[in-house]
């Protein structure tokens, strides 16, 4: 091996991605015991400080700095190698509230709190690309510079309506990145599949309360009163219509009331129904339109004689992968995995708040298949109480993350 001190330095070894596999291979038993001491002590939003803790521990042991209380709970490292592009590999690290039901002896051991949607896997594959790059740092054989970005929060947001992406944005953790990438774990892909997509992947999903006031009275004396579970009732059927005569059929779009509340008992009737619900869209044109035209649906109240009150909250935007990034993260990928096991992801109406992060960089986000073949037909589903995942899947996710980065410092030198 070359030293820096060479007057003539010897351009370092390329990497083959049949030794990034290799190596993420050699890691199968950590990844395993760092996922499933995560998966022991899962942590809701905002309060991943076992998590972090852990991170931040095992980035020193690598020689990794670190930054930490990013956004509350999370940690930022950074490899330092050649002085090529600064690319950025995140994980979320917070799990649901639900109580897990696999019975397996790494089982959640908090009543109530479970790693139901992978998170816990995403930090152990974050985590082990980190030793991989950190490897070819050292070697001098990494081009560019990493940062790892392990945020909090990725279910929820905080009481200033803030998730754990958006403060790692705000806190500037993305500053001066020329490209980001994250995964998800995909419990619809067997274990050796990957699949993400150009353009939008995932939806923009705002949250709305819809207050239909009436006036109260007799249930036997309606004349005297304005019903309003009988406005309610109008403007559910309005919204009903408003995608499928408002919006442009091509335009993906929903609206879906979740909660109706009013009324107390069977012979009153009510001053007021409350309700609340979901919208979920793919473009920002399309996310406007069906906020106009659910204040509109709304208005049916107004028309029937009562009045109403509309809060929308904007939450996460839609997850639109670069067409750059995504070439970068199919070409580092198929060298990987070979092309055959590179697929076309589906859109899907979720949300993400990697949205906030592509935002900042060219970005792209990858589904990485868990799904055990053996398990035959049977799928465990994220965010549910059985939610379960094959380890196998653990270093192909940690050595997407390293190709992926590795794939964009070699692409952006060449040009
Ligand atoms: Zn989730
Ligand atoms: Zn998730």
């Amino acid at each position: 091996m070359t030293t820096t001190a060479s007057a003539t330095p010897t351009p370092a070894p390329t990497v083959e991605y049949g030794e990034l596999l290799a190596r993420a291979r050699e890691l199968q038993e950590q990844l395993r015991a760092w996922r499933r001491e995560i998966h022991r002590y899962p942590e809701l939003t905002f309060t991943e400080q076992r998590t972090a803790a852990l991170v931040n521990a095992t980035l020193i042991s690598l020689g990794i700095p670190t930054e930490t209380e990013v956004a509350k709970t999370g940690v930022v490292g950074h490899i330092r190698g050649g002085d090529g592009p600064v690319v950025g590999l995140r994980a979320d690290m917070d799990a649901l509230p639900i109580t897990e039901i696999n019975g397996t002896d790494f089982d959640s051991t908090r009543p109530g709190i479970m790693h139901a949607c992978g998170h816990d896997a995403h930090t152990a594959m974050l985590l082990g690309a980190a030793t991989i790059l950190k490897g070819l740092a050292d070697e001098g054989r990494l081009p560019g510079s990493v940062r790892l970005l392990f945020q909090p929060s990725e279910e929820n947001q905080d009481e200033e309506g803030k998730s754990g992406g958006m403060r790692m944005v705000e806190e500037g953790a993305l500053a001066g990145l020329d490209a980001v990438f994250g995964l998800h774990v995909d419990p619809s892909h067997d274990t050796g599949i990957v699949a993400t997509r150009e353009g939008p992947m995932m939806a923009a999903a705002d949250m709305f309360r819809l207050v239909i006031h009436g006036s109260g009275g007799h249930a036997a004396r309606p004349q005297a009163a304005v019903d309003p579970i009988v406005l309610a009732s109008h403007v559910i059927l309005a919204i009903q219509q408003v995608v499928s005569r408002r919006l442009d059929p091509l335009e993906p779009g929903v609206i879906t009331v979740g909660t109706i509340n009013g009324g107390t008992v069977n012979n009153v009737i009510p001053d007021s129904v409350e309700m609340t619900g979901t919208i979920r869209s793919f473009s920002h044109e399309a996310r406007l339109k069906l906020h106009e035209e659910l204040r509109r649906a709304a208005g049916v109240a107004e028309a029937l004689g009562g009045r109403f009150d509309l809060e929308i909250q904007w939450g996460y935007p839609p997850s639109v992968n670069s067409p750059e990034a995504t070439a970068v993260a199919v070409a580092g990928m198929s060298a990987l995995l070979g092309a055959e096991n590179v697929r076309v992801a589906d859109q899907v109406m979720g949300a993400e708040d990697f949205s906030y992060m592509a935002q900042q960089a060219p970005g792209c986000f990858i589904r990485v298949g868990v799904h055990d073949p053996a398990w035959g037909d049977q799928v465990y589903n994220v965010h549910r109480a059985d939610f379960r995942m094959d380890e196998n899947a653990l270093p192909i996710g940690a050595a997407t993350l390293a190709a992926a980065a590795l794939t964009w410092m070699r692409d952006k030198r060449k040009s």
